[in-house]
Parts: C-alpha cells; sequence; structure tokens
C-alpha cells in the first residue's frame, strides 16, 4: 500500500546538527534521524513511506519569509513543504500573500513555539483571512513535551476558533490534541477538524485510538508521525496493528492526503 506521511520535520542541513540536540534537552525526546532532508529521505525508505509533508515552524515573526523562501527553493519530488507564517508578524497579511505566491498550500502553526493562544480575539483577522485564503492551517495541537501550562492549542481553544470562522481548515495534529483527548471528545470530535496519528501510540490504547478514528470520521484522520520525534518504521506498524480493514487503512495512508493536497501523489 501506497504510505504518504502527513507530519514530518527536517532542518537547513547547517541548522541541524544544532538544533537536534537543543530540542532532545528540552522535550526529553530522542531524535530518530540526524534531522537533516537526507535523514528523512532514508528513514522513509526504510519505512516503506513514499511522500511526506514537511511542516517548518518559524519561530519569530522576524524568519517568516526566510524558512518560506528556504522551503520553496527545496527540490525533493517526495516531499511537500509547507508554508510558515506567525500570528504575531506585523506583517502576517504580506506574509500570507507570500505563502500563497509561493505556492504552498498548507501552514503550520505552533501556539507554544509562537507564544500565542489560538482563541485570543486579537488574532482573528489573521486567522479570518487564512480561512478566506483556503489555506490548510496544520496546528500542533494538545500539550507539548518542551512547555509547561496553559498551552495555546487546547482542543477547546480550536474549537472556538471554528465556531468563530465556520469554514476554516483546521488540522490538529497528535489525534486531535497531544495529552488532551478527553477534551478533545467533547469539543472537537466529529467536527470539521483533520488531525493525524502521531504521538497518540502508548499514550492511550490501540483501542481508544481506533474508537477516536472510527467516531470522528476516518475521512478526516492521516497517517502522521512527527519524524524525527518517531520512528517512521514503528508508526506504520502502529497503524496496522490496529487492524482498520483495508478501506479505512487506505483512507489514513493515502487517500485522504492525496484529496487534501494532490502534489503528494506523485513522487
Ligand atoms: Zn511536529
Amino acid at each position: 500500500m501506497r504510505i504518504i506521511d502527513f507530519h514530518c520535520h527536517f532542518f537547513p542541513d547547517e541548522l541541524a546538527g544544532r538544533a537536534i540536540p537543543r530540542m532532545e534537552a528540552s522535550s526529553g525526546c530522542r531524535a530518530f534521524t540526524d534531522g537533516t532532508r537526507a535523514g528523512l529521505l532514508r528513514s522513509m525508505d526504510r519505512a516503506g513511506i513514499e511522500s511526506a509533508l514537511v511542516l517548518p515552524v518559524a519561530t519569530n515573526p522576524e524568519k517568516v519569509s526566510s524558512v518560506n523562501r528556504f522551503s520553496a527553493s527545496v527540490a525533493e519530488p517526495r516531499l511537500v513543504i509547507a508554508g510558515a507564517l506567525h500570528p504575531k508578524s506585523p506583517v502576517w497579511a504580506g506574509d500570507i500573500k507570500e505563502v500563497i505566491a509561493l505556492g504552498f498550500k498548507a501552514v503550520k502553526l505552533h501556539p507554544e513555539y509562537q507564544n500565542f493562544r489560538a482563541d485570543e480575539p486579537e488574532y482573528l483577522p489573521f486567522f479570518a483571512a487564512l480561512r478566506d485564503s483556503g489555506l490548510l492551517l496544520v496546528f500542533h495541537a494538545g500539550q507539548d513535551l518542551s512547555y509547561n501550562p496553559p498551552w495555546g492549542g487546547a482542543p477547546s481553544q480550536l474549537a472556538w476558533l471554528l465556531d468563530q470562522l465556520p469554514g476554516i481548515k483546521i488540522f490538529a495534529s497528535h489525534l486531535g490534541g497531544y495529552r488532551m483527548w478527553d477534551e478533545f471528545e467533547r469539543c472537537l470530535l466529529g467536527r470539521p477538524v483533520y488531525m493525524d496519528t502521531s504521538f497518540s501510540f502508548g499514550e492511550i490504547s490501540d483501542e481508544r485510538i481506533r474508537s477516536l478514528i472510527v467516531r470522528h470520521g476516518p475521512d478526516k484522520v492521516f497517517f502522521g508521525t512527527d519524524s524525527p520525534w518517531l520512528d517512521q518504521k514503528t508508526e506504520v506498524e502502529n497503524v496496522l496493528r490496529l487492524g482498520l480493514g483495508a478501506e479505512l487503512e487506505e483512507k489514513l495512508f493515502n487517500g485522504n492526503a492525496i484529496r487534501l493536497l494532490p502534489e503528494l501523489e506523485s513522487p
């Protein structure tokens, strides 16, 4: 079966050697690749993954444009890279225009790295412009191992955003909200929000993961690994172990990804 990973990271070669040890120290997680593009491709080969969505984060507003120009310069047919935005950028409207001009179809936001809360009214104009752009908005959702509460992308906060701006295309990583799955069930289950499978296995039972996927709607769930922070091969095995059946596996591993981002189809 064709496998597409909807949640990956790599760093520019000259940055990976510094970024990975720093992030390992702050999160207590071990990286499963060296953090480079070549390392990601080797991991994909080992796991039988054909193509992947890469999700860079601009950790401050000044970096938005350079991150996007770097991402746009990467010519690797197996990787589709998302744009980066920062809600605190004083020139966010121009940033969104640049993201669209460079051809990105999705953008990544990380409330903890970027120090904002999704339910702060001051960001509504920014999110309204994103909704109108049609861009897919990929959130780090739920807790983050490198940070302490309060959280900025909790399921209740994403639900608030969805209430304010119906039609906004929210992707809530980590099965709707890392270590906040009770809140996810209360606030987002079944609603028009996408999510990936990363960082759920071993956190909650396989039975509960299967139940969340089926009840939320298998058309809205994507295979994602958060590589390098999890091992892609192990994550493929974890999803297969759920015994979802061929039809649902096809949706998670490739069908939903190709429908949402057709560029992922042909490596
Ligand atoms: Zn990630």
